[in-house]
């Protein structure tokens, strides 16, 4: 039975940072949008956060972009600057430098913990007015006519309707909404998880971060704040699952040996997750009135650190589109949209999943990598500068249209709906 039906401008399935940050944009650019969340959010005033060890690196780019739009001020406390990025691999002599002198910026990149950025967005939805439908999951998609598409959602008071100008799946790898608009993946399960947890380190990090190539598989350390580091740490399920069940000292004892003594004696700091690490590539962008953003649309091996990066980048792009238009989903949107996208991620994807399978980037180049050691890499051009691009990530977004959005509101306190509003809303 339905319980309720309305009508939005914008319908954004996916409550994550994608979903999140495309949401407090359009709301500020006007819009009347409703967000829908299969879980709950927590406000930065929950101490225990949501249970995701994740640091995100985040690029210089992306920082700029939440710089735009006022959203990195609350983040900077939690910032730690990426001063360095050493690449080695376990085994050879050497490492390939990055660092912010040589590419004449203060910094690379920013390490961010996701528990930071979520509370953040929910503090930003709540004063944006955005309305938020929690514990609550799209089921189906319907025909609404030409100018809408309308969207079955169940939640915790039954089924609603919300007829929407332009639906977004922002619902993450396993997106329900891109299956219910019947868009194809190409899927690609690694044969690897990744073990997060963070660590505090002997001698002090000062901003490097570390991707250590090892035979079963990368190995990153994020400095963080307060002298932690975030541990990404990828193997094949099996050594994962041994692993996360080892006592704590036993594991740091084996991260110690494959990571080695560059910053002294590690310690725990924290819990530890696992991730099971997939491709995911959409088929195509969008559908009839609805278009995918982030993970819906590319889940990526998280070697490079790219996956939110690349996804803000998707948001940055549908917000300047959207925001531009009179129709948030006319077709001339969401095709510009799709095509403004499509290079950014097929590189992106391309790249990290050569990364992801073992540094191959050209299978001619891999054996003199591997004989004559890391070093070597500094001279292969593609590489080194794939490295600083992403690392960088300064591709060109709709910045006029952001930074000219009104000022971020100041937070009213409205608490997340758990039913949609009743009504034929427009
Ligand atoms: C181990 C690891 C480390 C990473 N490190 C980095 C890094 O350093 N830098 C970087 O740039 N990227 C990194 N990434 C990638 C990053 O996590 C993703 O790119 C990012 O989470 C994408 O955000 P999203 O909002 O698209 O999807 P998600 O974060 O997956 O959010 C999707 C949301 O949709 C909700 N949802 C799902 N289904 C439904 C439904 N049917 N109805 C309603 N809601 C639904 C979910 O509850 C969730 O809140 C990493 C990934 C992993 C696995």
């Amino acid at each position: 039975m339905t319980a309720r039906r309305r009508n939005c401008d914008v319908l954004i399935v996916g409550g994550g940072p994608v979903g999140g940050l495309l949401a407090c944009l359009l709301a500020r650019g006007g819009l009347d949008i409703a967000l829908v969340e299969r879980g709950t959010r927590k406000a930065s005033s929950a101490p225990d956060g949501n249970g995701d060890t994740r640091g995100y690196a985040l690029a210089a780019g992306t920082v700029r972009l939440l710089d735009d739009v006022g959203y990195w001020q609350p983040l900077v406390t939690a910032a730690e600057p990426i001063r360095a990025v050493h690449v080695s691999r376990q085994g050879d002599f050497g490492s390939v430098v990055m660092d912010s002198k040589s590419q004449q910026v203060p910094a690379l990149g920013q390490v961010v913990p996701a528990v930071r950025i979520d509370a953040m967005l929910a503090d930003a939805l709540s004063a944006t007015g955005v309305e938020r439908l929690e514990q609550t999951a799209l089921e189906t998609l319907e025909a609404a006519g030409d100018e809408r598409r309308e969207a079955v959602l169940a939640g915790p008071d039954g089924r609603h309707r919300l007829a929407a100008r332009l639906v977004v799946a922002a619902d993450g790898t396993a997106s329900a909404t891109r299956a219910a608009a019947g868009i194809e993946v190409q899927r690609r399960r690694y044969a690897a998880d990744a073990l997060v947890f963070d660590v505090r380190s002997a001698r002090p990090h000062r901003g490097r971060a570390f991707e250590r190539f090892t035979p079963e598989g990368p190995l990153a350390l994020l400095p963080q704040p307060g002298g932690r580091l975030n541990v990404v740490w990828v193997a094949p399920p099996e050594v994962c699952e041994e692993r996360a069940a080892l006592a704590e000292s036993e594991r740091i004892a084996a991260l110690q040996e494959r990571f080695g003594w560059r910053l002294g004696r590690l310690r725990a700091a924290g819990p530890v997750a696992r991730f099971p690490l997939e491709l995911v590539r959409a088929r195509r962008l969008y559908d009839r009135r609805m278009v995918l953003a982030g993970n819906a649309a590319h889940g990526l091996h998280p070697v490079a650190g790219q996956g939110l990066n690349l996804s803000l980048r998707d948001v940055a792009v549908l917000a300047g589109g959207v925001l531009a238009a009179r129709d948030p989903g006319a077709p001339e949107v969401l095709a510009a949209y799709a095509q403004a996208r499509k290079g950014d991620i097929d590189r992106v994807a391309t790249v990290t999943d050569l990364l992801a399978r073992g540094l191959p980037l050209g299978e001619r180049l891999v054996p003199v990598a591997l004989r004559r050691g890391m070093l070597l890499l500094d001279r292969i051009g593609p590489l080194r500068q794939f490295w600083a691009e992403q690392a960088m990530g300064l591709q060109p977004l709709p910045r006029r249209i952001l930074r000219g959005l009104p000022p971020v509101p100041r937070e009213t306190g409205t608490p997340a709906s758990t039913a949609a509003r009743t009504g034929e809303g427009k």
